[in-house]
């Protein structure tokens, strides 16, 4: 299938691509994704012995990112008493970088207009049924307006389609106005401090813009790395057909000072082995030129989407067991790396997952509709929607279900605001220091929460998590320090908001 553009989208597209910024990084004319390398190696390792396995999971607890050969030995695994021995190692590694901390989130849908017409998309530009809409900029104040002052949000991720109408200067525009958005809650304030972006592949020059308002992690799934796949699925003529416009908008984005970028692929597309593979290798070349590696990767599943029969007819789809599989491989093989699951997800398989303790981040009260939040409806919208939710659950539920696991949920944004990001926190994670920091400012930020925002329920089991928090604290840091804790703590309990170490 070929898309005949108009004349002027197809000037607009022609203005959009950079080829000097992608030729810079090939390596004798080729990406780095190798498609006949990645399968040799997934061969190759076909039956590992139990001692390589475990001399690889060493590894890994050191922190240390994996070689191709070692994740396509995991990948190959059969023996259950190996995965069992793989999940707990995924889980201490988890522990090691980022405590038991989970981060919440919640997506902000800006627009749902797009050029291209990705086959397996809700949002396809050939998608009749779907009602097309882009946020004004007094929509995407309201919209925050209910992300930070109702459901106590503290960090989004704005999404938007590829779109003209939606380039750089919109998204710099909607970041802006999300940052300036200030709610009186019941003790103190609420506010978003981190603005995440989902969007397309920019230039250098487009970062730059972002990166100048303030944009926390750029975020840009390859969705598949399988080239002839990702050539089936992305219709020629489409920006989009363009995979290594795509692939190095990362590299373009670190070069562009953005210091956090975010891998991703959609599983169900291609075998998920060799997507998993792509992964590694992106990752290792992201380390190559920059000596940064993905702040965070994601691992989105195919959902049902309005009038998208491509996805029912899929033959890649990843089963549960899979699925919990390849979440422990990814945290082997990328170490540092942050791991979002989202609310794609059906409640329960989430529930079992974060109870796994292998993932960082996890998005909750979610709604993904053009403008849903501050329209307040309930159901969901399949002709509003890029796909359907798998989990509509309340930030309050999850938060509360958290605590009962064990877990504190943080709303610390403090480590953008120090520096701690690219190069400086890498090696913050890698050493498991910056595990220390975080504690400190998810029991501050997780105690505003529960005096703004939760309900007595969940009030009761947060304090109970805090309460653990604090006897641990008081164990591993410098008496000063503690000390200075706990009077911002008492500060946050009289309403102060925003202290952070
Ligand atoms: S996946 Fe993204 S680029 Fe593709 S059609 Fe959907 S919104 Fe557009």
């Amino acid at each position: 299938m070929t898309i005949v553009l108009s004349e002027k989208e197809k000037k607009w597209m022609d203005s959009v691509i950079k080829e000097e910024q992608i030729t810079r990084y090939l390596e004798n004319g080729r990406d780095f994704i190798d498609d006949e390398e990645i399968w040799e190696k997934l061969r190759k390792n076909q039956n590992p012995d139990k001692q390589r396995i475990r001399e690889i999971i060493q590894k890994s607890l050191k922190i240390e990112t994996l070689e191709p050969d070692e994740t396509a030995a995991l990948l190959n695994v059969k023996d259950p008493e190996l995965w069992q021995e793989i999940f707990d190692a995924a889980a201490k590694i988890k522990k090691k970088v980022y405590d038991n901390r989970i981060v919440t989130f919640a997506p902000l849908y800006c627009s749902n207009l797009c050029v291209n017409n990705c086959v397996y998309c809700g949002f396809r530009r050939e998608n009749t049924v779907i009602k097309r809409r882009r946020l004004t900029l007094e929509e995407v104040r309201r919209e925050a307006e209910v992300l930070a002052g109702e459901i106590g949000h503290k960090r989004l991720i704005v999404v938007y389609g590829e779109h003209p109408t939606t380039d750089a200067k919109y998204i710099a525009d909607t970041i802006r106005t999300i940052y300036e958005v200030k709610v009186k809650t019941k003790n103190g304030y609420g506010q978003i401090r981190r603005v995440n972006v989902n969007a397309a592949p920019m230039s250098i020059e487009e970062l730059e813009m972002l990166r100048d308002v303030g944009i926390g992690t750029y975020q840009v799934f390859q969705e598949t790395y399988h080239h002839e796949t990702y050539k089936k699925l992305h219709p020629e003529g489409t920006i989009k057909s363009h995979y290594q416009w795509r692939l190095y908008c990362h590299h373009r984005a670190l070069e562009a000072g953005v210091d956090d970028v975010a891998l991703g692929v959609l599983f169900g597309l291609y075998d998920w082995r060799f997507e998993v593979m792509g992964l590694l290798y992106h990752a290792r070349n992201l380390e190559k030129f920059f000596g940064i590696g993905p702040h965070t990767i994601s691992f989105p599943r195919l959902e049902p989407a309005a009038n998208t029969l491509f996805i029912q007819e899929s033959k890649y789809k990843v089963s549960d067991e899979d699925f919990k599989k390849l979440i422990a491989v990814i945290r082997l093989s990328v170490p540092y790396t942050g791991m979002i699951l989202t609310a794609r997800e059906p409640a329960h398989l989430r529930n079992e997952i974060l109870s796994m303790g292998i993932v960082t981040q996890t998005d909750a009260s979610t709604k993904i509709g053009i403008g849903a939040y501050s329209d307040r409806y309930t159901e969901q919208k399949a002709e509003r929607q890029q796909f359907l939710l798998g989990d509509t659950r309340s930030l309050d539920e999850l938060i509360r279900e958290l605590a009962k696991m064990g877990y504190i949920t943080s709303f610390c944004t403090a480590g953008y605001r120090c520096g701690r990001t690219g190069k400086h926190i890498m090696t913050l994670l890698k050493t498991g220091r910056e595990a220390v920091f975080c504690k400190l400012n998810a029991v501050l930020t997780f105690r505003e929460w529960l005096d703004d925002f939760a309900s007595e329920e969940t009030k009761i089991a947060g304090k109970q998590v805090i309460q653990k928090e604090l006897e641990e604290i008081k164990e591993r840091v410098p008496a000063e320090v503690f000390s200075k804790l706990m009077e911002y703590y008492r500060r946050i309990q009289n309403g102060e908001r925003d202290l952070y170490f």
